[in-house]
This record gives C-alpha cells, sequence and structure tokens, in this order.
C-alpha cells in the first residue's frame, strides 16, 4: 500500500493536507560523535558490532548522510494534549530514516533531535543531550524490566549548541546537542489517526489504516468493517496490558496525550517521565501538569481509556457503526481490573484466592500512600519475607523502604503490623517454598529503576564530557532483577538533595 506523501517538499511549518508524511532531509551535524550504542539493537536489524564503529555508521545516525536509496521522512500526525484538542502536531523533531525488514520483522529507524521539518511550529528541531540520554536509557531499561517500548540504537553528540529557554544570569542558554536514533515496529500513534478523522479526509483514513493493518497487524484475518474493528481491540489490549506494566514498575509517563500513544502499545516519546520512590497514586513528574495532575500514576489506566475513545472517534467514519467500538472500550476497565489485580498478587508472590487479596492489596495501596514508602525497595524486601516469620521479623524486613521510619506515627505502624499479620497468614496458603516465591516475585519486582536522580547524575557528568555514569547505568539496567552486588549503590532510595527534582522534557 501506497501511502500519501507531502507534495509540497519544503522546511516550512505549515498546515500540511492529505498526506501522511513528508519528505524531510537531516540536518548535517558540525561534529558528530558516537557516545553510546546498543548492540542487541544493532543485531535486530542485522548490524554487527563492527558496523557499529564504522564512519558510515556515525554519519548515517548522526544525520550527517542519508543511506542510498533511502528517503527520511517526518509523519504528519495530531492529538488531544492535556484533553484538549490539539489539531496537526506531527513529527516535529523526529524523522523516520527507512524501514528495515531482518528476520521476518519489521523495523523502523528514526533520528530524535536531527533537525526542523514542516511539524516544527515555531521549535528548532533539535534535541539537547540531557533529554536525549533520558530518552536513550529509559527506553533501554524498560525493555529489559519487560515493558513494551521503543528501543534505543544509538546516542550521538552532535557538535552543535542547542539553545534552549532557560536563561543563567538574563543570558540565553545553550546546551549541548544530542540525536537519538530510536527503533520500533512504527511510530504510527492514535493522532496519526486522529488529524484523517478531524479533517474529514476518509481517503487518507482508510489508506493509513489498511496499510497499518496489513503491514503491522498482519494476524487481523476479518474483512471489510469487521477489520478496523479487530485493530482497534488489538489496540486496545496492547494498550492494557503496557499500562499494567508502567503500574507494575512504578514508571509515569507524564505525558499521555493521544499523539504520544503508540498504536503497538508500547511506550514512547521520553519526555518528563518519572519513577515513583515514594509510593503516591497522585504523583505526576511533570510540572506543567502539577495543577490537574492529569497524568498521575493512579489515572494512567483512565487516561490510556480516555484515549481509546479518541481512536474510536477516529476509526468510527470506516466503520459507522458504534456498538462494535462500544463493545471494546466497555470491557477495558473490567478488563483491566482483572489484569492488575493478577499483577499486584504476582508483585506479593499469591496465587487464588481473588475475592480476599483484593482486600489485602487494597489496603497495603493506603499503606504505602500512608507512610513514605520507597515502591521498589519496598516490594523487593517482601520477597525475603517468609512464612515462619513474626511480624516483628516481617516488619524488619520491609523496614529498609520507609524513607523515614523512626518518625513512622504509632498508629501507622500498628496498621503496617495488621497488615504484615493479615498477608503472613496469607502466606500459609501457598504451597510454593520460601525461595521458589521469592525466585518468582524476583521476577517481576526490579531490583533497579532508573530513578530520576540517577539519571541526573549521568546528565550532569555527561555535561562535562564523562559518559562513564550514562554507560554504567546502561549496564546496571540490562538486568534489573538479578542480584548486582558491583551495583547495590544503586539500590537505594532517592537522597534528599533529590527529594522534590521532577523530570524535565525538551
Ligand atoms: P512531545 O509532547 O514532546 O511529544 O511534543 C509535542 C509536539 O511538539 C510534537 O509534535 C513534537 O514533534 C513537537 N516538538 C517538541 N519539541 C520540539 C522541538 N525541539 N522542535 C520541534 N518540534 C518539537
Ligand atoms: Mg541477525
Ligand atoms: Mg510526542
Amino acid at each position: 500500500t501506497e501511502l500519501p506523501a507531502d507534495k509540497d517538499q519544503n522546511n516550512i511549518p505549515r498546515q500540511v493536507e492529505k498526506a501522511c508524511f513528508s519528505y524531510v532531509q537531516p540536518v548535517v551535524p558540525t561534529n558528530p560523535a558516537l557516545i553510546h550504542a546498543v548492540a542487541e539493537v544493532a543485531d535486530n536489524i542485522g548490524l554487527s558490532q563492527t558496523d557499529l564503529a564504522s564512519l558510515e555508521f556515525l554519519n548515517v545516525f548522526s544525520g550527517s548522510t542519508v543511506y542510498p536509496g533511502t528517503k527520511p521522512y517526518a509523519m504528519c500526525y495530531a492529538g488531544h494534549q492535556f484533553g484538549n484538542w490539539a489539531g496537526q502536531l506531527g513529527d516535529g523533531r523526529a524523522i523516520n530514516l527507512t524501514e528495515v525488514l531482518h528476520e521476518n520483522k519489521l523495523y523502523t529507524l528514526q533520528l530524535k533531535g536531527a533537525g526542523p521539518t514542516p511539524y516544527s511550529r515555531n521549535a528548532d528541531g533539535f534535541a539537547v543531550l540531557r533529554s536525549s540520554i533520558r530518552e536513550y536509557l529509559c527506553a533501554e531499561a524498560m525493555h529489559h524490566l519487560g515493558v513494551p517500548t521503543t528501543r534505543s540504537l544509538s546516542l550521538m553528540e552532535t557538535g552543535d549548541p542547542v539553545l534552549r529557554d532557560i536563561l543563567y544570569n538574563g543570558n540565553p542558554a545553550y546546551e549541548k546537542g544530542a540525536v537519538v536514533c530510536r527503533v520500533a515496529p512504527s511510530f504510527i500513534r492514535f493522532g496519526s489517526f486522529e488529524i484523517f478523522a478531524a479533517r474529514n479526509d476518509l481517503e487518507s483514513l482508510r489508506l493509513l489504516a489498511d496499510y497499518t493493518i496489513k503491514h503491522h497487524f498482519s494476524d487481523i484475518k476479518e474483512e471489510g468493517v469487521s477489520k478496523y474493528v479487530a485493530f482497534f481491540s488489538a489496540v486496545a489490549k496492547a494498550t492494557r496490558t503496557m499500562i499494567i506494566h508502567w503500574q507494575r514498575v512504578g514508571f509515569v509517563h507524564g505525558v499521555m496525550n493521544t499523539d504520544n500513544m503508540s498504536i503497538h502499545g508500547i511506550t514512547i516519546d521520553y519526555g518528563p517521565y518519572g519513577w515513583l520512590e515514594d509510593y503516591n497514586l497522585g504523583w505526576t513528574p511533570n510540572t506543567t501538569d502539577a495543577q490537574y495532575k492529569r497524568y498521575r500514576f493512579g489515572n494512567q489506566a483512565e487516561i490510556a481509556l480516555w484515549n481509546l475513545y479518541q481512536l474510536a472517534n477516529a476509526l468510527f467514519p470506516l466503520i459507522e457503526e458504534a456498538a462494535p467500538l462500544e463493545a471494546v472500550l466497555e470491557s477495558f476497565r473490567s478488563d483491566y481490573e482483572k489484569d492488575y489485580l493478577q499483577m499486584m498478587q504476582d508483585k506479593l508472590g499469591l496465587t487464588g484466592d481473588t475475592e480476599n487479596d483484593l482486600v489485602l492489596i487494597g489496603t497495603l495501596v493506603q499503606l504505602l500512600e500512608k507512610a513514605e514508602t520507597d515502591m521498589t525497595l519496598f516490594f523487593r524486601m517482601v520477597g525475603k519475607i517468609t512464612k515462619e516469620n513474626a511480624v516483628e521479623a516481617a516488619f524488619d524486613t520491609i523496614r529498609l523502604g520507609f524513607y523515614n521510619e523512626s518518625q513512622l506515627p504509632q498508629n501507622v505502624r500498628a496498621e503496617w503490623e495488621k497488615w504484615l499479620q493479615n498477608y503472613l497468614n496469607r502466606l500459609q496458603k501457598e504451597t510454593i517454598s520460601d525461595e521458589e516465591r521469592a525466585n518468582k516475585m524476583n521476577t517481576c519486582n526490579p531490583k533497579y529503576v532508573l530513578r530520576n536522580y540517577m539519571a541526573q547524575l549521568a546528565i550532569d557528568a555527561a555535561e562535562k564530557g564523562d559518559y562513564s555514569i550514562v554507560v554504567e547505568l546502561f549496564n546496571v539496567l540490562q538486568k534489573p532483577y538479578e542480584e548486582q552486588p558491583e551495583f547495590e549503590k544503586w539500590f537505594a532510595k532517592r537522597p534528599d538533595w533529590a527529594r522534590e527534582k521532577v523530570g524535565c522534557s525538551m
């Protein structure tokens, strides 16, 4: 299927009509240098270690040269931002280099920060080193946590300063520029469909839907109208699974606008994301969302559903019948609740007995919020509780998770002890050994996540030209579920200086 391309090939910011994408040229960087590349992702697309070290790799993945026979392009899409229709958005600082078919799998390679496109609006199309490191590391961390995500192929410095509107002593601040190459089956978003529905361009809408199903949802065998319903249902399922994983590891995306929602249900567009440290359903790392906290941790499933409503509206003209779309949307909440319960049971090492576990889990979530408790440390330590433990011993085991254990109010401590007694009673029903249960729990409760302060330490050093922490974090996050004694320092509560630090975007 041929997708419609922009006829008017220039880089002036503008409305692009009746096109899915525009051809663009990456900007040639002044002094590109490879900071890091991911051998596994390279291998996925058929590149070797030697390829990664080649001048050709540096040239192609910094944007210096266009690989022969390819035609880079930026995609056109729209979206709802913070609940409001935002009109045309598009790849303002992302350029798809090409698609690669390797070992029967389709990959799209995309540069982020390689210069302006027709969709750059009033921004420059570039990316700073700081946000590029955050995206590069987090995508790989997520992958190894088992969370569906875009992958990172390479991180390059461009050698060109990028102007950002942060003022130091009243002067404009320049930051180091960088380009990340990220990889995904495609970068098609909910907003890719919304734009054509909003413009009543049904021809492009149908072309894009047919193209997407043919190339990326080839399992769908239905035909006619049912094909589009099956597509929507598959997107809803993948999205639900992604959110469950986010809740499992404590990831908060921060900008769940419909233009940042992949139709593959993979985590995409890492901006002001963050990781829960103290367990708080109301937390968002996004300072621009501080008032309503629309994209807070505890609201991510509801927002996913809200976004799916927007996608349903966009696909409706192809289906012209609301009922099958509504059926998918209506089952989202109950399916999510089932998956959520299962996920929380896994985190606690519980099997069967769902009814009572719902209460046990609900009480736990309340308690985690009441006392400032580190999510990652807490769940990792719960796995060390044994059936023979008395409440005191169990409390000693999870102690590490509290930020301010010595100041835990008496009544809260008493509630914790009560919960632990219930948990210990519940564990008696489990038939496998403590050790087997702990091993299983350790496959869903990570030991290492990319805490914001960790990324910040890597960034601060990188700004000074020292990439050793980027490399160290990349390495530790390859095996987030394993004990790695040499990296034990990263299994720790956020230090005090990082308490009110939030994520960053741009
Ligand atoms: P985001 O919320 O980061 O996903 O971005 C929202 C929209 O703004 C997308 O269409 C981006 O392509 C665009 N955008 C963000 N930063 C830049 C930039 N530095 N240059 C051009 N476009 C940008
Ligand atoms: Mg291979
Ligand atoms: Mg985006």
